[in-house]
């Protein structure tokens, strides 16, 4: 699944030669010093930051360095046959990706090379993988959601479509699985998805993708893999290469999820590269225009305005804290460009409570916004019955007697706790999230014992599918909660309840 050197020189000669305009001017350089895959160059001195320069026997490098009397490219070939002296020539042209429907379905690598062994890509269409974002004026508020299917995200820190939402924690706290679910809910959503792999391994993709096929995913899906075996340089542009296939679908008016897995392995590799081009390392190594990363990738995602099609892309970065640590450098730096982060705890995690997001740490700045009206009505007293319930639990257990509203604030906790839990590639349509919402909000859980919540949820879902599919239907529909569709429920929630209490 990894790229040889070799590869990489005939995948971008392959590329320039696509390149319709004819170069006017190249510029002529020699190489001065070459080392750990980086070459410093004398004489180009009208080259661009991320240009292509062409080296002999056809192997390219990257421009990454511009300083006053050399240039540092990063060699995207077999390093051991370029050596002092030799010429280097600028290009024009920046790393371009192929983009379009021909990439659904498939996994390529991060300079847009089907690496799935499914043949080459039906295109034409390339686009350079960096560019300037969209300006404020162009963008649109947020106000449709993206639905995770996820309840505990959905009903307390729903995502819109256009939005930026970290999802960072420990390792082993669920991230990935709620990027899969996220991805898994988008069928039959009109949502195109791009999962960009950073740094992991080859086999937790392949499983990914396994996944995804098994669940009919791939039809909508593309996924952009950068392994912890590939070069730095590939897991550096790895998540470029992908939001600039997601911009081409944006621009053409739909909608694009994009996951980036993760950010903590791409500053990772952009430190390495940066090491190596001998920058001054700054905080935690990290070189100084670290922040321009991650911001300038994740300014890409927008909601356009209707002129320019009303198309969007949101994105779902991923970091990685150690020990919870949400103050180091590079957590710190994407959560100051995000529109919120659901924040995973491995406690909750290790306790049973999967999705483990943390209700009080999790936020999304858009909110309400991205909910419908029915979710929007219901959802707004979880988070503070939960917040109630952690701060009265401390208490409780120390064994004081409890006044019966506090044992009731108590019981209701536990229930909310309880309806939160969901397991891995079960995402939930939104209509039956507000019906078991709604039941526990309403206190209709307050008699069903704590452990029997989630066989009730589903004995109740399975119910309303057999005997009233029009209540979920018209929830589902009006996107709201009407006086008529809540009295059908209700009478449905009562009739199941004495079904349930017989069990
Ligand atoms: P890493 O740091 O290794 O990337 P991660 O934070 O991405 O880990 P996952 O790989 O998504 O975590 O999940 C860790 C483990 O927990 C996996 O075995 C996964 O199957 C399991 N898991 C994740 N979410 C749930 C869930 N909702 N219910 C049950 N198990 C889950
Ligand atoms: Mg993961």
């Amino acid at each position: 699944m990894n790229l040889r050197p070799e590869e990489i020189s005939s995948v971008i000669k392959e590329q320039i030669k696509n390149y319709s305009t004819k170069l006017e001017v190249s510029d002529v350089g020699t190489v001065i010093q070459v080392a750990d895959g980086i070459a410093r160059i004398h004489g180009l001195e009208n080259a661009m930051q991320g240009e292509l320069v062409e080296f002999p026997h056809e192997i390219y490098g990257m421009v990454l360095n511009l300083e006053e009397d050399n240039v540092g490219a990063v060699l995207l070939g077999d390093t051991v046959q370029i050596n002092e002296g030799d010429i280097v020539k600028t290009t024009g042209r920046v790393v371009e990706v192929p983009v379009g429907d021909t990439m659904l379905g498939r996994v390529v690598n991060a300079l847009g090379q089907p690496i799935d062994g499914k043949g080459p890509l039906d295109t034409n269409k390339y686009r350079p993988i960096e560019r300037v974002a969209s300006g404020v004026i162009s963008r649109k508020s947020v106000d449709t959601p993206l639905q995770t299917g996820i309840k505990a995200i959905d009903a307390m820190v729903p995502i819109g479509r256009g939005q930026r939402e970290l999802i960072i924690g420990d390792r082993q706290t669920g991230k990935t699985a709620i990027a899969i679910d996220t991805i898994i809910n988008q069928k039959g959503q009109n949502v195109k998805c791009i999962y960009v792999a950073i740094g992991q391994k080859a086999s937790t993709v392949a499983n990914i993708v396994n996944t995804l096929e098994e669940r009919g995913a791939m039809e909508y899906t593309t996924i952009v893999a950068a392994t912890a075996s590939d070069l730095a340089p590939l897991q550096y542009i790895a998540p470029y290469s992908g939001v600039a296939i997601g911009e081409e679908w944006m621009e053409n008016g739909e909608d694009v999820l994009i996951i980036y897995d993760d950010l903590s392995k791409h500053a990772a590799a952009y430190r390495t590269l940066s090491l190596l081009l001998k920058r001054a390392p700054g905080r935690e190594a990290y070189p100084g225009d670290v922040f321009y990363l991650h911001s300038r990738l994740l300014e890409r995602a927008a909601r356009l305005s209707d002129e320019l099609g009303g198309g969007s892309i949101t994105a779902l970065p991923i970091i990685e804290t150690q020990a919870g640590d949400v103050s180091a450098y590079i957590p710190t730096n994407v959560i100051s460009i995000t529109d919120g982060q659901i924040y995973l705890e491995t406690e909750m995690f290790n306790a049973g409570f999967r999705p483990a997001v943390n209700p009080g740490l999790s936020v999304s700045r858009v909110g309400g916004s991205a909910q419908i009206k029915a979710m929007k009505k219901i959802a707004g007293p979880i988070r503070i019955e939960l917040a109630q319930y952690r701060e009265l639990a401390s208490f409780a257990q120390f064994g004081s007697d409890l006044d019966a509203d506090t044992k009731e604030k108590l019981e209701q906790g536990a229930r909310i706790r309880e309806i939160l839990k969901q397991p891995q590639y079960n995402p939930m349509a939104v209509e039956y999230q507000v019906i078991i919402i709604y039941c526990a909000v309403n206190k209709y859980l307050l008699d069903i014992p704590v452990d029997k919540i989630l066989a009730f949820e589903k004995g109740l879902f399975e119910f309303l599918d057999t005997k009233y599919p029009e209540v979920p239907a018209s929830i589902r529909d009006n996107k709201e909660i009407t006086d008529d569709n809540a009295k059908a429920l209700v009478k449905a929630i009562e009739e199941y309840k004495q079904l349930f209490a017989k069990e």
